[in-house]
């Protein structure tokens, strides 16, 4: 049975891919900060009992990654698909900006998933697909709504793209793959009610474009249906 970790699993699309690779059979070890409270995680545990795993992750605490993956570790998991899934989004409008809102931005959603995909090293396996969520904003070409607050946001996925690029080549000789997809403005807590793309359309395109890509695509930013995105 083919093994895939999920950050973020709790809700919007990382529980969108949860819902995903189980349906598909797959062996899920969705992570969450809410192990206890998450009545959707529960649920899903009820029904695929044998299939899912729920442990605790907290991107922003650099021990809690290390246990996460210490513990995989101990008990030779396998890993075949991770999705760095888990971030967040809020802006200061620039006038405003602060050192805490530019930092918490880069701990969870850059330094947390390189962090997380360093210790995870030893648990891939040959031909592992390392996923990041990252956004059309973090693109400097395209440079989305610069007259927006999201400044942090688009820094730490922009940050978060070089470091996967760079990444990508570290981890070419051991047949591994990275790849950076930008959902699209979707239907979520954070991408709101107005989002044009439901979680189900956003995961199908995007669980397809991971379907379909190989060692010879790693270092890419690719948009959900696989078409490639300006840096
Ligand atoms: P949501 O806000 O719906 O969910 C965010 C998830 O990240 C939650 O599970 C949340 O957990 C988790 N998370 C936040 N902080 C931490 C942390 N410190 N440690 C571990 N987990 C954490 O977001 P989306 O589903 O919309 O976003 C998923 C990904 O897609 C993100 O990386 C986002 O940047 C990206 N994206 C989203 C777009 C959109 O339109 N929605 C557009 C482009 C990119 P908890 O419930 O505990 O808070």
């Amino acid at each position: 049975m083919k093994t895939v970790l999920i950050t973020g699993a709790d809700r919007g699309m990382g529980l969108g891919f949860v819902k995903h690779y189980l349906s598909q059979g797959k062996q899920v070890i969705a992570t969450t900060r809410r192990t206890q409270s998450s009545q959707h995680l529960a649920k899903l545990k009820a029904e695929y009992a044998a299939q899912l795993l729920v442990k605790s992750l907290d991107l922003g605490q650099p021990e809690s990654i290390k246990s996460l993956a210490d513990e995989l570790q101990q008990a030779n998991y396998q890993l075949d698909l991770v999705i760095n899934n888990a971030g967040i989004s809020y802006g200061e409008p620039f006038g405003e900006w602060t050192a805490p809102a530019f930092n918490q931005h880069l701990q969870i959603n850059t330094l947390g998933p390189m962090l997380l995909n360093q210790a995870l090293v030893p648990c891939l396996a040959a031909g592992c697909k390392l996923i990041q969520i990252s956004s059309g904003m973090g693109s400097i070409e395209w440079n989305i709504g610069a007259d927006n607050p999201l400044d942090a946001y688009a820094a730490s996925k922009c940050a978060l793209n070089i470091l996967s690029r760079r990444l990508a080549e570290k981890l070419k000789s051991q047949n591994i793959i990275v790849l950076m997809l930008n959902p699209g403005w979707v239907q979520t807590d954070m991408g709101g009610a107005e989002a044009p793309t439901s979680i189900e359309q956003a995961i199908k395109d995007m669980t397809s474009t991971i379907d379909k890509v190989s060692l010879a695509d790693s270092g890419q930013f690719l948009e959900a249906d696989g078409a490639s995105i300006p840096w």
